[in-house]
């Protein structure tokens, strides 16, 4: 079987072209091809000579995925509908920065479908199809940089300093795992993705996040097996009862036993864990509660993302948040001395926002 290069890590791409009796110097050049230069094929290298891409060629394949459709929310929103090699679908979402600079949030996605069963999630209720492999994962972020460098005006690269001008297509600022699928059950791809996002892609490790929806375990482990990104969890009670009720997996691990092993993660200096709470009108969304997430949260250096529920479809068994309780909610916290901010999910008029990707041909 070829070796798809887009699941390997930089020391192992060195391994093997060693193996094929080059100079180090030629993986640094297949690097910068597929990364920097988002090269399509080894025939695309022009500087390898021509035998060693022949060599390449019969060992090794360089993967592709497939954009079948792209679609504009009203707030600049994109989600992307990739297609995979066995035919199944994943959505990617691009948001771009509320501060005016051409710069933009990639949220990807590390399953087809989740097993966690939330219930106020689209994606759940699809359950588990499979796990992305590492170059599936990787595919999404170089596709979407494809798409902006082709779709790039000459306006933004003059307007956005942090974008190297030979390089105009690089707008992506952050990048989270936040898309479908739970990525902490699907460890060890996300973590070779995680090392070639920040290694051979380039993002720092503060641009980059994994949102969990409270797998113990998982959290535990992230420290010793890969950079040491930015962590956020999907909250979205202050009760095991509610919390039972809309996320199971609280049942497995349970708030004091996920809210300890938060308190117990090595958090680099200057950093927070962010805590996702999506106010569902009537369920989670009362002063008591957010009472009781400031308590909940003593001794853990965090940030609150507040994001007030997104109906989407009649299907829904949840409504939207009274304004007037997300602001009352919201100053509780404020007094308390939290940080926190409401977050408007964005893209809910293509089904973007947070918790309503399908990856559906709709
Ligand atoms: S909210 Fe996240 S973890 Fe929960 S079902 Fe949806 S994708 Fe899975």
């Amino acid at each position: 079987m070829k070796i798809n290069f887009k699941q390997l890590n930089r020391a192992e791409i060195y391994s093997c072209i060693h193996g094929l009796g080059q100079e180090p110097y030629r993986a640094e050049q297949i690097i910068n091809w597929i990364y920097e230069k988002h090269a399509m094929s080894f025939d695309d290298m022009t500087n390898l000579p021509l035998t060693l891409r022949a060599e390449l060629n019969n060992i090794a394949l360089l993967s592709n995925i497939n954009l079948i459709k792209n679609s504009t929310s009203a707030d600049g929103t994109e989600k992307f509908l990739f297609q995979l090699d066995d035919g199944e679908t994943i959505e990617s979402v691009l948001i771009p920065n509320v501060r005016g600079k051409k710069l933009y949030t990639l949220c990807i996605s590390s399953q087809i479908g989740c097993a966690m069963g939330c219930t106020f999630c689209e994606t759940g209720k699809l359950g588990l199809t499979r796990n992305l492999r590492t170059h599936e994962i990787i595919d999404q972020i170089l596709a979407v940089q494809r798409y902006l460098k082709k779709t790039a005006l000459p306006s933004d690269t003059a307007s956005s300093p942090q974008i190297d001008s030979d390089d105009p297509g690089r707008p992506i600022a952050n990048i989270v795992f936040m898309g479908m699928g739970e990525p902490l059950h699907n460890f060890s791809e996300v973590m070779t993705s995680l090392s070639i996002i920040t290694d051979m892609i380039g993002f720092s490790k503060r641009k980059v996040t994994l949102s969990t929806s409270g797998v113990v375990p998982g959290i535990r482990m992230l420290p010793d097996n890969g950079p040491l990104i930015n962590l956020a969890v999907s909250l979205n009670a202050t009760t095991d009862r509610t919390r039972n009720a809309i996320m199971p997996v609280n049942k497995k691990y349970p708030l004091n036993t996920l809210l300890q092993t938060c308190r117990e993660f090595p958090l680099p200096s200057n950093r927070q864990i962010t805590f996702e709470y999506v106010l569902l009108g009537g369920v989670n969304d009362y002063k008591d509660d957010a009472l009781r997430l400031v308590r909940l949260l003593k001794g853990i250096r965090s940030k609150i993302n507040l994001i007030p529920f997104n109906p989407s479809g009649s299907s829904s068994e949840y409504i939207k948040p009274d304004e007037q309780k997300v602001l009352e909610f919201h100053s509780t916290l404020l007094k308390a001395g939290m940080t926190v901010i409401v977050r408007k999910s964005s893209g809910n008029d293509i089904s973007a926002a947070c918790g309503q990707l399908r990856a559906a041909y709709i």
